[in-house]
């Protein structure tokens, strides 16, 4: 199912037209290689740092990958404010993000309009989504020896001494929080190139902050 719906959104969004700097096999191997790693979120900042693309294209990228059909769940979170809870994360329900959340450690209480910009977004796979060991193979050459025999040739192997180095940098950073981006940010890329909302989802959170800041 994983593999399916990675190919399935490359082609029905034709998103190789849209990043044709992003090959579906090196999208497919670097989730991968980020839950080989045991990162619970897949960190656009690193894959933009892989592909050498900005983070603005990367994260529209990624949006493209949400919703029911997708891989990603988003979730949507902001720090308590309270510096003795500076790790408590107040998770927000993206469908009703107009409710009073309070911190779950010491109580304080937060109308959502004032933490609209505090806010950051993480891109989760879905909990049902098993992605296989074994790679799933599309090569372009239809004549390939080693599609033939199901395997990737040795310098294509995730684990090579040189993704690991192109990576090093990153795995002490804290992977959780350096993978969340700015939910303007999320808002802003939100947009096919045509004016059109990528998410329907995101264009309804956006529009609810929105009219809160109005009020
Ligand atoms: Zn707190």
């Amino acid at each position: 199912m994983y593999y399916e719906r990675l190919k399935n959104i490359y082609k029905s969004r034709d998103l190789q037209k849209l990043f044709p700097d992003i090959l579906i096999s090196e999208f497919d191997m670097f989730i991968r290689k980020q839950l080989k790693d045991n990162n619970k979120y897949i960190n656009p900042y690193k894959f933009s740092y892989q592909q050498n693309i900005s983070i603005n294209d990367t994260v529209k990228f990624f949006i493209y990958f949400t919703g029911n059909d997708g891989l990603f769940d988003l979730l949507y979170y902001f720090d308590c404010s309270n510096l003795a809870c500076v790790d408590t994360r107040i998770y927000l329900n993206s469908d009703d993000p107009d409710e009073i959340i309070s911190c779950e450690e010491c109580g304080k209480r937060y109308a959502p309009k004032t933490i609209q910009k505090y806010i950051k977004v993480l891109f989760k796979i879905k909990n049902f989504i098993i992605i296989p060991e074994q790679r799933t193979i599309e090569r372009k050459d239809p004549n390939s020896t080693f599609e033939a025999i199901g395997e990737l040739p040795p310098n294509l192997k995730i684990e090579s001494p040189s993704s690991l180095g192109e990576s090093s940098q990153f795995i002490d950073e804290g992977d959780e929080a350096s993978a969340a981006v700015d939910l303007s940010l999320v808002f802003s890329e939100n947009d096919d190139y045509k004016g059109k909302p990528i998410s329907t989802a995101i264009e309804r959170f956006k529009r609810i902050c929105l009219s809160m800041e109005e009020e």
